[in-house]
């Protein structure tokens, strides 16, 4: 019956190979609320992710074969939102595209973890388009098994970056530290932030000079070790802390950041030199995103406060007080 539907709606010609039109989300409840009656056809459907708004962000297929529910069952469990769309989750104002799960538990074991970091992987492929709708995709095959596969290579050119690398940067889940700073430092080291040369990937005309020198083109390495600007912030921080800043490129400063945990000055607790490095680099996206969506100036003073408070803060919670928001 709902072939039958679906024909006289949209005119299709049968359910082979051919692709159907893809369906708008806000204009066919009908058809939506056929799909949800049928179970095996609910299997065939997946999302092209558009705005977000329609698509259910634990439970829906929108990036990739398997839901994020069934990927990280305990993370959504853990999760404040459980029942929100996916737009809910996406924060534009992080720098054009930072995804957001807040979490009723900070502290993560093992397993949780680990659940965490492969749905990541997932999401961070993929980014929220506001002024585009979602669609429903979907492809039967003909031996009646449903894929779907519809939408992939379109959105594999979109792809941001190749598998995960995730073990070796697997220490950025240990310090104690507000989450939203555990997800950017891996984006961070999985060399996966949406600056602006990785935003010129797909975005057409894509202005990629870095915002902080306006000298250079704004990849990872350049905005976080090259930048003439962020050097000047991280001596300050060497300064205060012992970090090595001789770092030419994120490779790098991950070594310095691990050297200083290790060789630590007197005084500094191994937690704390832990968080000098995720700090430091969270103060410099912020400034770069004040910078670019703000219109503000950065310097390098501001920098050097913002960044003390945020160890303070953590400090604060490394004693096993609450733990902060990531502040501003
Ligand atoms: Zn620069």
């Amino acid at each position: 019956m709902w072939i039958r539907v679906m024909r006289e709606r949209y005119g299709g010609d049968g359910l082979g190979e051919r692709r159907w039109p893809a369906i708008n989300a806000r204009t066919s409840s009908l058809c939506k609320g056929i799909f949800a009656e049928i179970p095996e056809v609910g299997k065939a459907i997946g999302w092209e992710l558009g705005s977000g708004t329609s698509i259910h962000f634990w439970l829906d297929r929108w990036c990739g074969e398997e839901r994020l529910g069934d990927i990280a069952p305990d993370i959504m469990r853990l999760a404040i939102n459980s029942k929100g769309t996916v737009d809910q989750f996406f924060q534009r104002e992080e720098g054009a595209g930072l995804w957001s799960i807040p979490l009723s538990r900070a502290r993560l074991t093992e397993a949780e973890a680990g659940q965490y970091v492969r749905m990541m992987a997932q999401v961070e492929r993929y980014v929220v388009c506001p002024d585009r709708a979602d669609r429903i995709i979907w492809r039967p095959t003909s031996a009646g098994e449903y894929v779907v596969k519809r939408g992939y290579a379109w959105w594999r050119e979109r792809r941001m970056g190749t598998s995960p690398s995730y073990p070796k940067f697997k220490q950025v889940w240990k310090p104690k530290m507000p989450l939203k700073i555990k997800v950017f430092m891996w984006l961070l080291f999985q060399g996966r932030l949406l600056t602006k040369a990785y935003r010129s990937k797909w975005v057409a005309n894509e202005p990629t000079t870095c915002a902080l020198c306006d000298a250079a083109p704004e990849t990872i390495d350049h905005l976080f070790c090259e930048c003439i600007f962020v050097q000047q912030f991280w001596r300050e921080v060497g300064q205060r802390t012992g970090l090595s800043t001789q770092f030419q490129n994120l490779e790098e400063l991950w070594v310095a950041g691990r050297e200083l945990e290790r060789a630590r000055q007197t005084g500094m607790t191994k937690e704390k030199s832990q968080v000098i490095v995720p700090a430091a680099a969270w103060t410099i996206w912020r400034a770069r995103n004040e910078v670019i969506f703000r219109g503000a100036t950065a310097y390098v003073e501001n920098m050097r406060d913002m960044f003390g408070r945020l160890v303070r803060d953590w400090e604060t919670c490394i004693a096993g007080g609450p733990l902060p928001r990531a502040r501003e």
